[in-house]
């Protein structure tokens, strides 16, 4: 090696802000039953997944991707039901989404508010795409808490609204009343964040006419198809537009469109794994609830959180045993004691409850 011609790595280039924290954390999960990021457990069953080869054998690598894939899009708005009239776009999932709503929002002094504790990335996107951001504290049972949520719209005037429904890490749907009420008072964008669909089964999709300063943003991730990383924005196409002139090019790649427009024909398979999930819901609720030192909370996603008297402890205890989950506890102060846990297969969800029964005894 030759000797350096300068120094090492002068860092301060690099924005004090992003200096200051550490990088999104994924754990490892090798050899653990992973119940951490909200995945679907179940694969393609075996036909599909051979005639999903078959089809991206076909694409051309060489080439980059369509820049407006239209007719994957018109096939995809039918599939999800996009009104008559409205746009959609696509992203590299929907965190690429959050972040180009907010580049195209983001002025000198812009502010991004949202119920709080909720999606990291509302604060995360917002906070590098140079907007201030609001979180607004939930209130009891982690409902949203329609008055101070209007307050803060009103001396905030956020540029955009961010409102997962349900909510994520609380698992809940806020009331649909007070969500109107943010709709008629923001002075800017409200974007409803419908990641948990599958398993809520309750959409602003067909408001999107009624309210011209609402975008619903929506993934496949959830659903089943997290490896893929497709996003998809709708609203207005003159939102629409504007959010298309921030957007990389070929933000979404060949094989995600090949392989969600031959998924698009199967997505019934996904539905009917969506079902299981949602009854595998019912069952894993009733467990936890019937286990001493464990408080759990009401869910419409494909997640519960649940409180127990030392998150920390529980967690590692968890893992030591082949487990992984996610402690939220540390992300706000509402959530103190706070776990949520993936809906797995039933025999994941049976080895959770198992290992999470044996941990808490030990410590009692
Ligand atoms: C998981 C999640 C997303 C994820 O999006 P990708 O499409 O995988 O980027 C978006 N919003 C919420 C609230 C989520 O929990």
């Amino acid at each position: 090696m030759n000797a350096p011609i300068r120094p090492g790595p002068d860092l301060s280039v690099i924005r004090d802000d992003v200096r200051a924290i550490s990088a999104y954390h994924v754990p490892d999960a090798t050899g653990l039953i992973k119940l951490d990021a909200m995945e679907n457990p179940y694969g393609l069953p075996e036909p599909l997944t051979r005639e999903l080869g078959q089809r991206l054998s076909q694409v051309a690598l060489n080439r980059y991707p369509p820049a407006d894939p239209a007719a994957f899009k018109a096939k995809l708005a039918r599939a999800v039901g996009l009104p008559a009239g409205m746009t959609l776009m696509l992203g590299n999932g929907s965190d690429e989404l959050i972040h180009l709503v907010i580049q195209a929002c983001a002025r000198p002094g812009a502010k991004v508010v949202s119920p709080w504790p909720s999606f990291v990335m509302y604060e995360l996107a917002a906070k590098f795409d140079g907007c201030r951001f609001v979180g607004v504290p939930l209130g009891a049972d982690f409902a949203l808490d329609r008055d101070a949520l209007l307050a803060a719209v009103e001396a905030q005037r956020p540029a955009v609204v961010f409102i997962a429904y349900p909510n994520n890490p609380t698992g809940n749907l806020f009331d649909r009343a007070a969500i109107e009420a943010v709709l008629a008072a923001a002075p800017g964008l409200v974007v409803i964040d419908e990641a948990y669909l599958p398993f809520a089964r309750d959409t602003w999709l067909r408001q999107l006419g009624r309210w011209p300063n609402l975008l619903v943003l929506r993934t496949l991730s959830k659903l089943g198809m997290a490896g893929l990383r497709l996003g998809y924005l709708c609203g207005d196409g003159a939102w629409i537009g504007e959010f298309e002139k921030v957007r990389p090019p070929y933000n979404v790649n060949a094989l995600t469109l090949a392989a969600v427009d031959f998924l698009l024909d199967h997505l019934d398979v996904f539905e009917q794994q969506a079902q299981a999930i949602r009854a595998e819901r019912a069952r894993l609720m009733a467990a936890l609830r019937a286990t001493p030192g464990v408080t759990a909370f009401d869910s419409d996603a494909n997640f519960i959180l649940f409180r127990v008297a030392d998150a920390a402890a529980t967690f590692a205890a968890l893992r030591a045993r082949g487990i992984l989950i996610k402690n939220v506890a540390p992300m706000h102060a509402s959530l103190g004691g706070c776990l949520r846990v993936t809906v797995g297969t039933p025999a994941e969800n049976d080895a959770f409850v198992g290992a999470l029964r044996a941990t808490l005894q030990v410590s009692r």
